[in-house]
């Protein structure tokens, strides 16, 4: 039996920056600080922490003096900055240059909103890492606005509309929201001259977009497809969706000890593939295991 590992899957540039930065560290130092899990990858992350990564909280954060913190390529709030540096904390800043570039469009847009009584909406996880450190860059009032439509509620269709979208958001999600958006504004101002706008940024990650297409094309190319990620992962959870509607002989696997035997019977060719946070050397154990069980049949 073929098992073929998808070349393309794994960490993206902006999570393998920040594991680089934090292995750089922590042979230099022995010890490093972590706000957040590194990756949503549970493995990974647990490798790291045996060579001495310490994950934290924000509360974490507030009890902690006189040492090096990294920030994930999540990125964080500037409250995060201020408040390491009333602790003393040397910040080792492992942020994604596409988030911290977000963070800056956001920045200067909300200021324009602001002076045009208009309003900045995020399509995103509210909660999640990233979005939190987005809204930061609006002083919190960006409105986040994810797949329930009684989100929509927050927004003021009475006032112009400044849309983003968090980087791993589903592309075709985002396309139905603004359209939805643009629908309600021209609803809402029915008959009146003078609509408020709508502007619509796409800052979904490519390297997050432009990985579906390829699934698809992968997942089709085989019998069977194992893939691979932490069950965290916002896009490992929209990727694995790809893989299952091109191939519905598509299973969802955090590591090895996940694999059932009974789902190779009659496979000749497997694929393996993984989200943006899955370590290549965990696709690696799990193509092993998959040869290894294929072999006791
Ligand atoms: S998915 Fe894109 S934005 Fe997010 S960390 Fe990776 S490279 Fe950066």
């Amino acid at each position: 039996m073929k098992v073929n590992i998808d070349k393309k899957s794994g960490f993206c540039f902006g999570v393998l920056n920040a594991i680089k930065t934090a292995e750089e560290f922590l042979d230099k130092y022995g010890t490093l600080f972590c706000l957040g899990d590194i990756v949503h990858n549970n493995k990974e992350v647990n490798r790291l922490k045996e060579k001495g990564l310490i994950t934290i909280d924000h509360n974490d954060l507030k009890d902690l003096y006189n040492t090096r913190v990294l920030i994930r390529a999540h990125g964080e709030p500037p409250q995060t900055y201020q408040a390491a540096k009333e602790n003393n904390l040397e910040i080792i800043d492992a942020s994604c240059p596409v988030v911290l570039k977000l963070q800056n469009r956001i920045s200067v847009s909300q200021q324009k909103a602001l002076e045009a009584n208009g309003q900045l909406v995020i399509f995103g996880k509210e909660g999640h890492a990233e979005v939190v450190g987005l809204k930061g860059y609006t002083a919190d009032k960006a409105i986040v606005v994810g797949n329930n439509p009684d989100d929509l509620k927050k927004i003021d269709f009475s006032r112009p509309i400044t849309l983003y979208s968090q980087t791993t958001q589903n592309k075709e999600e985002y396309r139905l929201l603004a359209a939805k958006i643009k629908q309600m504004l021209a609803e809402h101002h029915c008959g009146k001259s003078e609509a408020p706008g709508l502007k619509v940024y796409n800052t979904i990650c490519g390297q997050v977009s432009n990985r579906g297409p390829h699934l698809a094309g992968f997942a089709k190319q085989h019998d069977l497809v194992i893939f691979v990620s932490g069950k965290k992962s916002s896009n490992g959870k929209y990727l694995f969706e790809i893989c299952r509607s091109h191939n519905p002989n598509t299973y969802f696997v955090s590591g090895k000890e996940e694999l059932q035997k009974d789902w190779l019977t009659g496979v000749y060719s497997t694929g393996v593939c993984g989200a943006t946070s899955t370590p290549m050397w965990l696709m690696e154990e799990v193509a092993e295991e998959i040869k290894t069980l294929k072999h006791g049949l």
